[in-house]
């Protein structure tokens, strides 16, 4: 019987070393064919010592400062015990000149048979020891012949993602049967004079090496190679996007004259800001072009992005079309609504508001307004993307994302109706300040404004922190602040009493009902109620018919409610710092002082920090960057909330240059050759296509 020819689809139960039954060991691992098998890459490597001779080893194990992962040694089998007990344990012992040590097989009778004493061998395992003897427990064993104990430098060994099913040394050995075959299999998608250029290994070449390096910078040329990868990949991906928006896309280019801004500037009840009055500039400049304005205004909570994005729109509407406004909620939509009404009374803007909790009739009238022209302006929540809804003449879209990330794949409203390439221009908000390497990435294909200042007037809320002892005192203010008529918020960690020793919402309300805030009128809010009973809570709320509120951190999304005061937070140092702002922006929208109180008892140093960072400062960007520092990067990459799929390899921002060199050349490579239509591109176009085409909207460049 002659056997099919291993290709890279060739399924893992037909690769050599995989026993009948192991399948499906690698497939519940994501492993399914030749190609994944390669693409699972080594967690780490362990480093094996060879060691001159038994002594040697024998005199550093047990120190933990000392003690290597591996050790290799050379040494003749001096004695074998016959296999006993339910595990079929074998022992052996090996000698050299200088002393033994112990060898220990588990599960492996059968090795019994290659331990014959006199035998000369290659063992190679962790060492430890066992009643205070020196062992190795299941080593390698190679038949080491008459060569001499130095003859190999040290071996890197990769150590894999394993399961319970299958541990990393039978991965290891798998990989390694057929290494080199699938290797050789690989196709590179980068153009070999780019390789050389940029002083990248092949793609074969780095496979072969992150899996079987030699030395330790095999594994810094193969990550390097395989990490760069990723980042170009990715920034072809949004280059192209970019492409797509300047030379496919269109956007009516908005007239904008002194006039028209002075007329737009008198609605406004105060006058703008610096900051406001430089991102005011900003986007009239996009706005004035024919390319689709993709920008993310980025300004801490009360900074005042709601004027920007008015004056956006209104500038679409003075040009005779309309603007859309996408907010996260549905109060934060009647908000919103309710706050430009206000500064548009008087005016001829006709403007509506649409949510989920619209009467069919009611959406009817809107969505009749919207396609005929007869409402201006719009503002709503994901309702708007409803299919149902067709724009007259659509030119701004503002998404107000508060704090949350996910650019990607969102405001698919089209100007009008049946104009592919008609598109509006999009403004993002969000009080989150973005690191920088994650606006070029991910969001690389935005242009970003800064709103760095806030309304004068506003005095900042004052923060303190106190131990869980004081909060007696803590809620005794809250409760003389209750008797003067205003309102406030106490958040605890979790929702439900458990064993952690959290707070939970239920207990805690209790608590506070029978005791120190006796007589207040309480409720909860937690993210486990419905959206519609949340809103009516937050309606409640608003409307004074509630004091106190105590929640877990579903309050965190931008809710104005001026005669809140005072927030209380509980255990606050199990929040993160980012978090403890958000909830801090709650208060303090009003006339009366706003007062943050954080209660814990930090057990560890990150949690005094992150105490003291936030009484510290009250300037969102830097405690964003206090925050990256004290988390590590890890988290905050953001990739989950992006849509993306995480790189593999590649790390941020440790690879900070890399990405930089990507990005450069991305951008040079897509202005040659924007489709990478030319043919010794098409392995890289496919590729690309596959890893983030649908992430980053590619779908209709394909
Ligand atoms: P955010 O950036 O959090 O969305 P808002 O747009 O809601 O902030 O503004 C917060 C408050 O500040 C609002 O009550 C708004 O009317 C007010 N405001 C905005 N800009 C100014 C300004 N230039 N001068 C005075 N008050 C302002
Ligand atoms: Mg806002």
């Amino acid at each position: 019987m002659t056997q099919a020819p291993v290709e890279l689809t060739t399924l893992i139960d037909d690769l050599p070393g995989v026993a009948s039954g192991q399948g499906d060991a690698f497939r519940q691992m994501g492993i399914r064919c030749l190609a994944d098998l390669l693409l699972h890459l080594p967690a780490r490597y362990e480093r094996s010592q060879q060691h001159a001779c038994i002594a040697d080893l024998d005199a550093i194990v047990g120190d933990t400062t000392e003690t290597p992962d591996l050790a290799t040694l050379v040494g003749e089998i001096a004695s074998v015990k016959p296999a006993f007990g339910r595990r079929g344990k074998v022992e052996a012992v090996l000698e050299d000149e200088s002393g033994q040590l112990q060898l220990v097989f588990f599960n492996q009778a059968w090795i019994r048979n290659r331990l014959q004493p006199g035998r000369r061998l290659r063992v190679s395992g962790r060492p430890g020891r066992f009643s205070g003897r020196l062992q190795l427990v299941n080593p390698r064993i190679e038949n080491a012949g008459e060569e001499t104990v130095m003859d190999e430098p040290d071996q890197l060994l990769p150590v894999y993602p394993a399961s319970e099913s299958i541990n990393s040394t039978k991965i290891r050995s798998v990989i390694q049967s057929s290494l080199d075959i699938g290797v050789a299999l690989l196709v590179d998608h980068l153009p070999e004079a780019y390789c050389q250029e940029r002083e990248l290994l092949s793609l074969a070449d780095a496979y072969r090496l992150i899996h079987k390096p030699v030395q330790g910078e095999d594994v810094s040329r193969a990550r390097h190679r395989l990490a760069f990868d990723e980042l170009l990949l990715l920034q072809l991906g949004v280059m192209m996007k970019r492409h797509h928006r300047h030379e496919t896309l269109n956007a009516p280019a908005l007239s904008l004259d002194e006039e028209r801004h002075r007329r737009i500037l008198a609605r406004f009840p105060f006058t703008l800001t610096a900051a406001q009055k430089r991102v005011v500039h900003e986007i009239g400049k996009d706005l004035e072009c024919p390319v689709p304005m993709n920008r993310l205004l980025q300004g801490d909570v009360g900074s005042g992005k709601t004027a920007v994005a008015l004056y956006a729109m209104l500038l679409a509407i003075a040009d005779g079309r309309q603007g859309a406004m996408m907010a996260p909620t549905e109060i934060l939509a009647e908000q919103h609504h309710s706050a430009i009404r206000d500064m548009l009374e008087d005016s001829r803007v006709r403007i509506e508001v649409l949510t989920a909790s619209c009467s069919t009739a009611e959406k009817r009238r809107i969505e009749a307004g919207l396609a005929s022209g007869d409402i201006d302006l719009v503002i709503g929540t994901h309702a708007l993307l409803n299919e149902n809804i067709q724009f007259n003449d659509l030119a701004v879209v503002i998404i107000d994302e508060q704090h949350r990330f996910g650019v990607q794949q969102r405001a698919l409203l089209r100007s009008r109706r049946d104009e592919v390439h008609q598109v509006p221009h999009q403004l993002v908000m969000t009080a989150t300040p973005i690191p920088r390497t994650l606006s070029l990435t991910v969001f690389g294909d935005l242009e970003v404004s800064v709103i760095d200042e806030r309304p004068p007037g506003r005095s900042p809320v004052i923060t303190r922190f106190v131990r869980g002892d004081d909060s007696k005192r803590v809620y005794e203010h809250l409760r003389d602040r209750v008797t003067k008529g205003q309102q406030g918020f106490v958040v605890v960690p979790v929702i439900d009493a458990s064993d952690h020793g959290l707070k939970d919402v239920h207990t805690h309300r209790d608590r506070l009902a029978e005791g120190p805030l006796s007589g207040c009128r309480i409720e909860m809010m937690h993210g486990r109620l419905d959206a519609e009973t949340r809103d009516e809570i937050m309606n409640r709320f608003r409307d004074g018919q509630i004091d106190v509120l105590v929640a877990t951190t579903v309050i965190e999304v931008g809710i104005d409610i001026p005669n809140a005061t005072t927030i209380v937070i509980e255990q606050a140092d199990r929040f993160g710092l980012a978090q403890l702002h958000q909830l801090r922006g709650r208060v303090g929208r009003g006339d009366h002082q706003g007062l943050c109180v954080l209660v814990a008892d930090p057990v560890t140093d990150d949690g005094m920090a992150r105490m003291e960072a936030i009484t510290e400062t009250d300037d969102g960007f830097r405690i964003a960057e206090k925050d990256l520092e004290l988390r590590g990067p890890g988290e905050l990459f953001g990739a989950r909330q992006s849509g993306l799929a995480p790189f593999r390899v590649a790390r941020l921002p440790e690879d900070l240059q890399w990405l930089l060199v990507a990005r450069k050349d991305a951008a040079l490579w897509i202005e040659q050759d924007p489709w990478l239509t030319e043919p010794e591109h098409g392995l890289l176009r496919r590729r690309l296509l596959k890893a983030h085409g649908d992430a980053l909207g590619l779908g209709d460049v394909g």
